[in-house]
This record gives structure tokens, sequence and C-alpha cells, in this order.
């Protein structure tokens, strides 16, 4: 059995002070919820608040990026991970579509910087989802199994059970334009085979694969009921505590 992940993305959002304030309001709200795992992602400069107010809760906490290099080195403004787990972070998002919009985030670095993450001991969220054009011309499988090959699919099956897949069809992040239920299901239908075509049954039954894009209070429930999807990545409603709180009580 998969147990969920109900993971937040804060993307650029909070000070240490509104972290602090959110997790007050937050823990209480989900100290009964043991039927999933729970995550924030955090900004850099958040992750120490977070940890310690997440402190002897079950509430994880991740970054959102790392660098590729696991020692010390001249890379101004980035953030390794040993860095990341010496602040007590449990996991850390790669490849998000605004990494790979904005900053550059090629299957490459993709792949390397999933290699830092296992190298540091933090879980990796790696994100795959294909841009609207892709869709309306055909080629979510094609994008979907690139991503996948390129990002991913070089490690080694033991390097692999430590991964966690997030499904984020681009059109949807941000943008209050959830994929229906049926659509996200066959997305993660084919991500899991093929996990299943490069790594087995077992890793193909194992592995968690999200799905994020607009998810909210009122359209969880109806995704989390398909199958394949095994939690959810949220960015937006992950921000206000209630709203994250009834995502995760889903
Ligand atoms: C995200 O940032 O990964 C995301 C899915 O954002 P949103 O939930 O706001 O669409």
């Amino acid at each position: 059995m998969r147990k969920p992940l109900m993971a937040g993305n804060w993307k650029m959002f909070k000070t240490p002070e509104q972290t602090t304030a959110f997790f007050e309001k937050f823990l209480p709200l989900v100290e009964k919820s043991a039927h999933c795992e729970i995550l924030v992602c955090a900004p850099f400069v958040d992750l120490p608040a977070a940890v310690i107010a997440a402190a002897g809760s079950s509430v994880g906490v991740g970054g959102q990026n790392l660098h590729w290099s696991t020692g010390d080195g001249a890379f101004t403004g980035e953030v390794s991970g040993p860095m990341l787990k010496a602040v007590g972070c449990r996991s850390v998002i790669i490849g998000h579509s605004e990494r790979r919009q904005f900053f550059g985030e090629t299957d490459a670095t993709v792949l390397q910087r999933t290699k830092a993450a296992l190298a540091s001991g933090l879980q990796p969220v790696v994100c795959v989802g294909e841009m609207l054009a892709d869709r309306e011309a055909g080629k979510t499988n094609l994008v979907l199994e690139t991503q996948l090959r390129g990002g991913v699919f070089s490690l080694t099956p033991e390097e692999f059970t430590a991964v966690v897949i997030a499904y984020e069809p681009v059109w949807a992040i941000g943008t209050g334009k959830t994929a229906t239920p049926e659509i996200a299901a066959d997305a993660h239908k084919f991500i899991r085979e093929q996990i299943r075509a490069h790594y087995g049954d077992a890793a193909a039954s194992s592995t968690r694969i999200l799905y994020g894009g607009s998810v909210k209070p009122d359209n969880v429930k109806s995704l989390m009921a398909q199958p394949d999807i095994d939690g959810a990545l949220v960015g937006g409603a992950s921000l206000d505590p209630i709203s994250f709180a009834s995502i995760v009580n889903f």
C-alpha cells in the first residue's frame, strides 16, 4: 500500500515570522492525520523556522531546489543537499515547471539534482508535466516519457526507490484550471507504466505519484479517488493553514 503524501509548495511566499504563524494554526488541524505523510516545502530562508515549528509533529519540511554539487563550492546563490539536510529537511522538490520555465532547468540538471538529493539523504520529489501546447498537439505522453527518461530513469533501481514523482500539467499550475480526475488519472497511469517498463512491477506498485495543479479543498477528494494518484503537490492552497489542512484531511 502506498501511503499518500500531501505536500505544500510555498514557492516565493512567506517570511520566517509568517512561517511560524502558519505552523501554529496548521499543526493542531493535522495532528490526527495519520492517513498520510505531510510535507511543507518552504523558501530557503524559512526552513529553520519551519523545522523548529514542526519539531515533534509528523509534518516534514523540504526545500524547493538544490544544487547538484554535494560539496561546498563557489556557486553564488545556491544551496546544497547537505545544507538542506543539516537544517532539518526531509525532502526537496526538483524540476518544478517554474524552474524549467524561468531558470533554465533541463532534464539533465534534474537528473544531477536528483542524484545530489539522494546522496544527501533527501527524498526527491521530481516534477514532470506537459505544457498546454504539448497537450493540444497530442504530445503529453511523449513529453512525460522524455522528462522521465532524462530526469530519473538512469538512476539505479535502488536509488529510484526513494523517488517521488509529481505530475504537474503546466497549464493547471496556478491557473485555477485543475486537470479533470480522468485527465490526471490517464497521465498517472501512463507514468506508472513507464516506471514498470524501466524498473519492474515492485517499483511500479510502490512509487508514489502526486498530482499538482490547482488542487483545492473542493477538488482534492475526486483526484485522490483515482487509483494511481497517491497524493498532491499543492501550491497556492498550501499557503493558508485551514485550506491546506482541509486538503490534507481530504
Ligand atoms: C505548484 O506550485 O506545484 C502548484 C501545483 O501550484 P498550484 O497548486 O497553485 O497550482
